[in-house]
């Protein structure tokens, strides 16, 4: 299967009735865009920007953001970057964003709640994305929502990114949010008209779901993204999208052989997963036949 993978690696994912699966790439720097391109990647499914973020006494600036997503798309060479917005939070502290001291970080101000709490911060970042995304095909995705308001507010921001920019809005550019908490999940439908695409992020939304930390080596069997609890949400967050917007998985799930068949039958187009992986899931996807 190996062998046959690493020569299949940059012809699509097709599974055996036919059915086509974009198999992205997870990125944490400019590194992981070339093994990405390597392994041969359909996109970058999800850009984990917090490497630019943190080990640093200042955010970086709207030039020095748009340097590193520019190396990241041209190691790409026209592929999809899908750039998540900032993922900090008390378990991953940034010195400059502070957040209030918190006894559970993980349900604390995390992700895209951090970011609305320091808007030039994340004004910023907006900016740059905006700027790449006049470049080089370019989705946005905010991570760790809730509720409708955030996304909207979130939104709201971006306008306000693009008309500092002054050109216009990229007509290329896409957005959307991950699905990582079970709230949001639950109420798939209604983030719908906010988004573009919906990228399920089952590594949170497995620690959430079964209330179990995803880090903790004496839960590890109880936080399985197998779960027939879990599945059942990212079937709803499927069902809610249905043929209007497209639906991603790029938690680690994504690239274990037991789930893509099922992820698959449920409606998921698109995989994301480690650099190195990426062949390994396309030649899965390619025994697969999706129930219809
Ligand atoms: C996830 O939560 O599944 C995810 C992909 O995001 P991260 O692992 O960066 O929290
Ligand atoms: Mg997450």
């Amino acid at each position: 299967l190996r062998t046959a993978a690493r020569s299949h690696a940059s012809e699509p994912a097709v599974t055996v009735d036919g059915v086509t699966v974009a198999v992205g790439a997870n990125i944490g720097d400019v590194g992981d865009a070339r093994a990405a391109a390597a392994n041969g990647a359909d996109l970058a499914g999800l850009v984990r920007t917090e490497f630019l973020f943190q080990d640093r006494a200042t955010a970086p600036g709207v030039d020095e953001q748009v340097a590193v997503y520019r190396r990241i798309a041209e190691a790409l060479g026209g592929r999809r970057v899908t750039l998540r917005t900032l993922d900090a939070g008390s378990d991953k502290p940034v010195p400059y964003l502070p957040a209030p001291a918190e006894a559970n970080p993980f349900l604390g101000v995390r992700g895209l709640r951090l970011s609305l709490l320091h808007p030039d911060v994340f004004a910023d970042q907006l900016l740059a994305v905006v700027r790449v995304a006049r470049e080089a095909p370019v989705s946005l995705m905010f991570p760790m929502v809730t509720t409708v308001d955030e996304l909207r507010r979130a939104r709201l921001l971006l306008d306000e990114a693009v008309a500092r920019d002054g050109a216009g809005r990229p007509p290329d550019l896409r957005v959307g949010m991950m699905v990582e908490v079970p709230a949001a999940a639950l109420r798939a439908a209604d983030f719908v008209p906010y988004a573009d695409f919906l990228s399920v992020g089952t590594n949170d939304l497995t620690q959430y779901t079964l209330a179990a930390e995803r880090g903790n080596a004496a839960l590890a069997s109880l936080a399985s993204g197998l779960d027939p609890a879990v599945e059942r949400l990212v079937g709803e967050v499927c069902r809610a999208a249905g043929d209007r917007v497209p639906v991603a998985v790029c938690g680690e799930l994504a690239a274990d052989e037991r789930a893509v068949p099922r992820l698959l039958a449920a409606g998921v187009r698109q995989l994301s997963v480690a650099p190195a992986l990426v062949p390994l899931v396309k030649q899965t996807v390619r025994c697969v036949e999706v129930p219809r």
